[in-house]
């Protein structure tokens, strides 16, 4: 028989920080429908991980298929120098509806990381604009993660964050520690905001904005923090004079329970990054938005043009995704679908908490965290799971779910007892913390 088409996999592709010739398995996809992957040997596994918080409304989705099709058959890509399409004016006005009313101005561009540059350069700019070019720094709290080019890498936690190997090259910013105040009790423990207190009071003559994902901190620590916190960082950055910027990559459109975390809020940032589930996981995506503020100081003063501009900014057909995908969660009571789900994973993960293997669990909205008390390896705890039937891919000492929000009960209670089940088993490796 001639070679599967996935064996090319192992001879020429790199995956996500991944050995290129890494031993463990990659998995071939052949279909994926509504919460189902269908993997080349026929089985179905369910997805517990929504292609990294993207794919909120499920796979291969009549709507967005159609709407996709239509646009396909009018053009697919136009550049944005010069011009401009009906799709990216109607996704510009929604995201500026639906997010809070000082958000004014987009700028579109083609993946997280790249939004988040995109951020950064808006804040430099803006002072730049303002005869303070000194102002370039950032300052962020530790165990964050906001992508992998290297102004995003910059603001990563520094040890955690997955990039220390490029730490000579990185421009320095400013930490301070991480968030400790929960989420839960909405209390604010005094040291969180003396430790940023004290870092802006030194520094902020160089500072250009703070940065951080606003309740939940992601890729770095699967944690959810407090919103008075970010009640209280938003005076303290007018006090300083340094911007914020919002990284809502991971928690936008409906993740959180609240349409974005900054809802969880009463303030609104200077600068908010959006991404992933932006597209419900058809296209790539990204965008910044801004205020009147920082988009009228930009372009008043020299150079005026803002210094960015993508060959795929504003993509017609991931604008479509977009629009169409918005459209679709807005028209259902998707505030009651993630309180169910919420619920739901509740229910099938807080009795892992009694297995010695576990130091917490927690859940927020359509997120489930199984925090487990030591490391575990990927290639060994991943083919469990695929064993069992379901997507979950672990890191650390983290066990997560985030499934698509049209998941039932049935699936989830499947996925999160196959949690507990694999979790149950897991012994201490003898070389982990
Ligand atoms: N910011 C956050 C909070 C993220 O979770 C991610 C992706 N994991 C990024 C930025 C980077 O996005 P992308 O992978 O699309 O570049």
């Amino acid at each position: 028989m001639s070679q599967h088409w996935s064996d090319l996999d192992h001879q020429y592709i790199w995956h996500p920080y991944s050995e290129r010739y890494s031993q463990s398995p990659i998995y071939p996809i052949e279909k994926a429908e509504g919460v189902y992957l269908t993997l080349a040997d026929g089985r179905e596994l369910i997805d517990g991980m929504s292609s990294w918080w993207s794919a909120i409304h499920g796979y291969n989705h009549p709507v967005m298929n159609q709407a996709l099709k239509t646009q396909i058959d009018q053009f697919s890509h136009i550049m944005f120098g010069g011009l401009t399409h009906q799709p990216a004016c109607l996704l510009a006005e929604k995201l500026i509806e639906i997010t809070p009313e000082s958000l004014k101005h987009v700028f579109f561009i083609d993946s997280g990381s790249v939004a988040v540059e995109v951020s950064m350069k808006m804040a430099i700019q803006y002072w730049f604009a303002l005869k303070q070019p000194q102002k370039q720094k950032f300052i962020t709290i530790r165990k964050g993660y906001h992508g992998d080019t290297f102004g995003a890498m910059s603001v990563c936690d520094p040890t955690t964050g997955m990039h220390s190997l490029f730490n000579k090259t990185l421009p320095q910013q400013i930490f301070v520690d991480a968030v400790q105040s929960t989420f839960d009790d909405n209390a604010l423990v005094d040291a969180d905001l003396k430790k940023m207190e004290q870092a802006l009071a030194q520094n902020h003559q160089n500072i250009a904005a703070i940065i951080l994902e606003p309740i939940v901190q992601g890729a770095g620590r699967m944690y959810f923090y407090s919103a008075e916190y970010l009640n209280q960082l938003k005076p303290l950055a007018e006090k300083f004079n340094v911007l914020l910027i919002f990284d809502e990559i991971a928690t936008g459109f409906g993740r959180t329970g609240e349409l974005f975390a900054m809802n969880h809020t009463h303030i609104t940032p200077d600068i908010v990054c959006l991404g992933k589930s932006l597209t419900a996981g058809y296209m790539t995506l990204a965008a910044t938005l801004t205020t009147d503020k920082i988009a009228d100081t930009i372009s008043n003063n020299p150079p005026q043009a803002f210094m960015h501009g993508p060959t795929f900014m504003a993509n017609p057909l991931a604008c479509v995704a977009a629009l169409t995908s918005i459209d679709l969660l807005l028209a259902k009571p998707w505030q009651k679908q993630i309180k169910q789900l919420s619920q739901w994973l509740k229910s099938g993960l807080f009795p892992c908490v009694e297995l010695p293997q576990v130091k917490e669990i927690r859940v927020l909205g359509a997120i489930g965290v199984v925090e487990l008390k030591f490391s575990v390896s990927l290639v060994d705890i991943q083919s469990l799971f695929v064993n069992q039937g379901v997507w979950v891919r672990p890191f650390g000492r983290l066990v997560y779910l985030m499934p698509p929000f049209i998941i039932n009960e049935n699936d989830i209670k499947k996925l999160t007892s196959i949690v507990y089940q694999i979790v149950s088993k897991l012994k201490k490796p003898t070389h982990s913390e």
